[in-house]
């Protein structure tokens, strides 16, 4: 079937009991056993819930892989991926990705000893001096937050196979629908599906996604021994969330595309961080490995804290709040807002100045979203 196929009946048959064509919520802790050693599929929802494995379904047909487990958050899902590892083992992780995922597995570096080196992955012949007999896997994620800087994802798979190392990537920001990593070679992808998947900014959610059956085993019981499986309820929210990322993510795109393109022709703008663009100075590789461009933008401002903030004060329907990937828009300010934690030293080094907003664009109709930010930035 086709993709678009797939978003509205991978994982959703009509339900046995009653031929509900939506698949109902199973909001139960248990299930009863027919006899002794004999269940129906499901005996506790830690281990398995029939609501969630329709969403888990779901997921495996859209990445094009053998396993999928939905957990509670994005977080839920590195943080299961990195039981995988061991004390002594080392990682290679790309250095701007999320704020979260660094401060994670730094965490498991100072805890469990898993020791964790930050590289700029856009630098291949790089990666090799951080390789040896201990490094077990690369983490990659592209596009980043909130430059949009891409990792060439084939390139890396392909380092990492040639020596024995998982690729993990995170592809939360595209979403199965602009980008395939399984396809480039990825071992695991991890997603927050609170963002795109669901895309409706009411769920918290995760998903860790594999091709391999020792993997999907291994990951499997990693669900269940840690307790990070989602909840019947919240997986409900997403499937119902996944019927539209096709439509959603078209509008998001086009949105994207527009706003960029107004950002780059307007004179208070210094500059603008978009994939789509041909200024952009990976936007060869963005139209090799992306079907499409994605729904952020961000742009650094002509001028200091005093313009910062007439624009972030400024916007009507742009929402001043974190995340992103739902159906409204939102404007953030990384300095202050997402980035904070990962201090000014480390952000300047990054690229991120305080001058940088991000743009998280939404479906509503281009010409008032592009109408209210030239209003905020008059
Ligand atoms: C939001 C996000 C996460 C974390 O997901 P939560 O659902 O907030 O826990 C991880 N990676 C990326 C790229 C994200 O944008």
């Amino acid at each position: 079937m086709s993709f678009q196929t797939d978003t509205i009946h991978a994982g959703v048959a009509p339900d046995k009991a009653y031929g509900a064509i939506m698949t109902p919520i199973y909001q139960s802790s248990t299930f009863v056993f027919e006899d002794i050693g004999k269940h129906r599929g499901f005996d506790y929802t830690r281990s398995g819930n029939p609501t969630r494995k329709a969403l888990e379904d779901s997921l495996a047909a859209l990445e094009g892989c053998s396993g999928a487990v939905a957990v509670t958050t994005g977080m839920a899902a590195i943080a299961t991926v990195m039981h995988l590892f061991a004390a002594g083992d080392e990682i290679i992780c790309t250095d701007d990705c999320y704020g979260g995922t660094a401060r994670l597995l730094s965490t498991f570096a100072e805890h469990f000893n898993v020791c964790v080196h930050f590289i700029n992955l856009r630098n291949i012949e790089d990666i090799g001096g951080y390789v040896n007999e201990k490094t077990r896997a690369i983490w990659i994620e592209t596009p980043s937050n909130p430059l949009l800087n891409l990792v060439d994802i084939a390139a890396v798979t392909a380092f990492a196979k040639e020596r024995g190392l998982l690729s993990i990537v995170d592809n939360t920001f595209l979403s199965p629908y602009l980008q395939q990593p399984f396809k480039l070679g990825a071992d695991v992808v991890v997603h927050s599906t609170t963002k795109y998947l669901n895309g409706h900014s009411d769920v918290v959610g995760g998903a860790i996604l594999s091709n391999d059956p020792d993997l999907d085993q291994k990951l499997k019981f990693l669900v269940n021994a840690l307790g990070t499986c989602a909840q019947p309820f919240d997986c409900w929210l997403v499937l119902r969330g996944i019927k539209t990322l096709v439509p959603r993510m078209k509008e998001h795109e086009r949105n994207a595309r527009i706003i960029a393109e107004f950002l780059d022709s307007h004179p208070k703008v210094k500059r603008v961080f978009y994939p789509g663009l041909e200024s952009h100075p990976q936007h060869d590789l963005a139209k090799r490995q992306q079907r499409g461009f994605g729904g952020m933008v961000s742009f650094e401002l002509e001028g200091g804290q005093a313009e910062v903030e007439q624009v972030l004060r400024g916007t009507r329907i742009f929402a001043l709040a974190e995340s992103l990937g739902g159906v409204e828009s939102l404007i953030e300010h990384p300095a202050t807002m997402s980035h904070a934690s990962m201090g000014s030293e480390h952000r300047l080094v990054a690229g991120i100045t305080d001058s940088v907003i991000r743009l998280s664009v939404g479906i509503e109709d281009p010409e008032d979203l592009v109408a209210d930010l030239r209003q905020a930035l008059a």
